[in-house]
């Protein structure tokens, strides 16, 4: 299937690793044009010249912190109009929220709420003009089910989640959609980090604490990266303009309800 956007642009962020790198290599080998952006410029420019060498896409690279001002907007002022927007940063650590003061939760909002906010607001006005425009956010399966340990990250992106639903419904008509893909447990190195978290609030090991996981997942495996940017791709293709507003879990039937 031809997802007909060859020659679109596309910003990616926390594009060196995980989930946002599988997204830009989807999308490169669909003929997009990608900016990646994560912070660390070695990590993010040996992701590129991989993708670069297997996809044959133009791909250019953002050294930034996209949880910051300056970090937007060197972002965009490197491509201020994308076609398609693909928001993502690290998620917060896991705890309990006893330990978590006002700043660490300033810190959670930011990244993973008012991050994407941001970026939307930078971005969305022009798709609209332009009649063309998919923005894709990153969130987490956690949105749906909260996991007890993430807490930052349950509460930072139903906020997310919510301020979504609303202005999703008013770019459709613009074929502006936004859509967010939930990703449950997937091979990336986040889930090593939360995996070991739970592991230290059990007293078990990590590797138990990942046999538990696999094990509890219908799939009976975590997600590989490429199955997520696959789907971010179809969700960014010209055939998904009638889709928007949704929150697309990729996490192999973990979640148990109908809807
Ligand atoms: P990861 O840690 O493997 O990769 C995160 C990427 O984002 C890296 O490229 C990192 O450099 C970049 N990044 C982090 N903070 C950044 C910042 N401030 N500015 C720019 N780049 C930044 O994580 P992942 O597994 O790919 O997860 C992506 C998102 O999905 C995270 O928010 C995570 O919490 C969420 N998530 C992941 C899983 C999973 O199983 N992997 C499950 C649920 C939710």
């Amino acid at each position: 299937m031809d997802l007909g956007i060859k020659g679109r642009s596309a910003i990616v962020c926390g594009a060196s690793r995980g989930l946002g790198r599988a997204c830009a290599e989807s999308l490169a080998r669909e003929g997009v044009q990608v900016l990646m952006a994560a912070r660390r410029p070695d990590v993010l420019e040996k992701a590129a010249e991989e993708i670069r060498a297997r996809t044959g896409a133009v791909i250019r690279t953002a050294a930034v912190d996209v949880t910051t001002p300056q970090g937007r907007a060197m972002l965009l002022s490197m491509l201020p109009d994308p076609d398609i927007l693909v928001t993502n940063a690290g998620g917060p650590p896991p705890g309990d929220f006893r330990d978590w003061d006002r700043d660490a939760w300033i810190r959670a909002l930011d990244a993973n709420m008012l991050t994407p906010i941001e970026l939307i607001k930078a971005t969305v006005d022009q798709m609209i003009s332009r009649k063309f425009g998919r923005i894709v956010n990153i969130t987490s399966g956690a949105v749906k089910a909260p996991i007890d340990v993430l807490g930052l990250s349950n509460g930072a992106r139903a906020g997310l989640t919510g301020f979504v639903a609303g202005l999703a419904r008013k770019t459709v008509r613009h074929n502006v959609t936004i859509n967010n893909l939930l990703p449950g447990p997937f091979d990336t190195d986040r889930i090593a980090a939360v995996l070991g978290g739970q592991a230290k609030a059990e007293g078990i090991t990590l590797e138990q604490a990942k046999a538990r996981r696999i094990a509890d997942n219908p799939a009976g495996r975590f997600g590989d990266p490429s199955e997520f940017g696959d789907a971010c791709a179809w969700i960014c293709s010209a055939q998904a303009g009638y889709m928007t507003g949704q929150n697309i879990l990729l996490d192999g039937g973990a979640f148990p309800g109908v809807l």
